[in-house]
């Protein structure tokens, strides 16, 4: 309809926008954080280290906006989805068992699920959606990675877990910039995956019940056509 294009617009506008000022802001940051590890010296000072927090956080908003605004495939390339699945659960696997996660992968026909894509996005996208659901188990659980062909030359990947859940009134806002329930987080995670997703020509879908865990599914196209990029 008229009205989701021009919100499109809009947020690629504002998009455009925010990329520009990260970028410009990133390159002052970088100098104002080395100062400021000299600044500790040898014996550690507890403000000098709130401002070092304070330095990363403000690092990770500027880098998501900076991926937000080039989501495009630059690179396409051959992409083993088995290969890459089980490279960001051995990946995040230390961060899963410092949180009493277990990370499993179920590859059905590995051979099979190869497609055309950019190696680091899709990257991006699994670990992004990973950490969200460590993040969504406080007391610990276990995680699946589901890979399997679907219907239609698509090739299905399931990150399920046994997290806390969404609200069905909060999963509307999913995706929204900004739009965060942790402390640490930006918001930016799923709206970074949906454009990137979006850009090789596939679809995310998040299914959760409240106390019980999540499944966000992802359909990726095998071919992609360059000419419809
Ligand atoms: P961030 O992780 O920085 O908060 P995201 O865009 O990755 O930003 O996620 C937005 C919000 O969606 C999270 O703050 C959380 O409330 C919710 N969410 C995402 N994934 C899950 C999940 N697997 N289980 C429960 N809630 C989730
Ligand atoms: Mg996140």
């Amino acid at each position: 309809t008229e009205e989701m294009l021009q919100k499109a617009e809009k947020l690629s506008v504002v998009g455009q926008l925010a990329a520009g000022i990260a970028h410009e802001i990133r390159n002052p940051l970088t100098a104002i954080k080395g100062f400021t590890q000299l600044l500790n010296g040898d014996n550690e000072n507890d403000y000098v280290d709130v401002i070092l927090n304070e330095l990363d956080r403000v690092e990770t908003i500027v880098s998501d906006l900076l991926v937000l605004a080039k989501p495009q495939i630059v690179n396409l390339e051959h992409v083993d989805l088995s290969e890459l699945l089980k490279s960001v659960a051995t990946l995040l696997n230390t961060q899963a068992i410092l949180h009493k996660v277990e990370i499993e992968t179920v590859i059905f026909k590995p051979k099979s699920l190869h497609i055309d894509g950019e190696r680091d996005k899709l990257k991006q996208v699994f670990i992004n959606i990973v950490k969200n659901a460590i993040e969504a188990m406080p007391d610990g659980g276990k995680i699946v990675i589901k890979a399997m062909t679907a219907q239609k030359g698509k090739i299905s990947i399931q990150i399920i877990d046994q997290g806390t859940g969404i609200p069905p009134g909060r999963l509307e806002k999913l995706g929204e910039p900004f739009y965060s329930t942790k402390e640490k987080g930006t918001g930016l995670g799923l709206m970074i995956c949906n454009k990137i997703i979006k850009n090789h020509r596939g679809s995310l879908n998040i299914k959760s019940k409240l106390n019980e865990g999540t499944i966000v599914e992802i359909l990726l196209p095998k071919n992609l056509k360059t000419k419809q990029m």
